[in-house]
Formats: C-alpha cells, structure tokens, sequence
C-alpha cells in the first residue's frame, strides 16, 4: 500500500487531525492566549473544520495559526501531499516538479515550495539542542485574557520532518 493511500492525504478532516496531532499532542492550546484547559471544539454546519474556541479569551482558532499554514486557503492535505513530496526529495524539489505531481497552479506551487523550504531550515537541529516540537500548554488558572506574562504562545513553524519521521518515511 502506498503511503499517499493514507487518509490524511486525501480527506480534510483527517488531514486536520493529523496536524492537529503533530503540533498538539497534549490536546489544544490556544494560540491566543496559551491556554489548553478550556477549549472546545466547534462543530457547527456551517463551522470550518478544525475550528476551536478558547473559552478563557473567547476568540477562535485553528491550528494553522502560528504556522507555514497560516492564511492560506490551499487545502490541508494538498499541503501534507506537498510536505511528504518535498521531504521524500533530498534536493529542493522544482516548482514545476510539485505542479505536475498535485496539479496545483504555478501561484500555489511557487507559495508552497517557498514556505515548506523556509520551514525547513528553520527546523534543522539547533546547536543548543533545543528541538522545534509541540506546543506548550499553559494553564489558565489566575490569568486574564490576553494576558501574555512570561511564557507567549509559541510561533513556530513546524518541523517538517519531523511529521513523517514518526512513519518511517523521512
Ligand atoms: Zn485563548
């Protein structure tokens, strides 16, 4: 069986739950505010999928904010595909070769290749030997909303490879 076969490849939701899984294993964290203890996931009709809410600073999310997938509107498993793509070549795939392979536009691919090249050298190993990883979780007890202190919400990008090395593909 192929690897693209996964569901997460070809069904949004799934692909959001993947993610999802990657950024927060402990469950979600609000990138407003930090927070992990008091969202709910909204699942409304007409709610995009992946929608969150924070119910320490009433404002939604998902987790693509703080992300290379932040503000775009390309799909989340054409992003996955694109991300497996790129991290199976060792060189920096063409864009051509990434409009071809998922029959996106020339716009798209030269958006994605951009923004998946620049997460990569952003999530090599750092010489401290700190990791680009999960988000962390702050409690909500005693904070306000939109208060900050000593610990923001992390904006990091994910590690690329990362992602896939837990298949066994990277
Ligand atoms: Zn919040």
């Amino acid at each position: 069986m192929s690897i693209l076969s996964e569901k997460y490849f070809w069904n949004e939701a799934a692909a959001y739950e993947f993610v999802e899984a990657q950024m927060w294993p402990k469950g979600p964290v609000c990138p407003h505010c930090g927070t992990c203890d008091n969202i709910r996931k909204l699942n409304g009709a007409t709610t995009r999928i992946g929608t969150y809410k924070c119910y320490h600073c009433h404002r939604p999310f998902t987790v693509k904010i703080g992300t290379i997938f932040e503000a775009s509107r390309l799909p989340m498993h054409v992003w996955l595909q694109s991300i497996y793509l790129i991290a199976q070549s060792d060189s920096l795939m063409p864009v051509r070769e990434l409009e071809q392979a998922l029959g996106i536009s020339a716009k798209t691919a030269k958006v994605i290749a951009h923004r998946l090249h620049k997460a990569m050298l952003v999530s090599q190993p750092r010489k401290s030997g700190t990791k680009a990883g999960p988000k962390s979780c702050i409690p909500s007890a005693g904070r306000k909303p939109g208060q900050l202190e000593e610990a923001p919400p992390q904006r990091r990008l994910p590690a690329i490879r990362d992602f896939f090395s837990s298949m066994g593909a990277s």
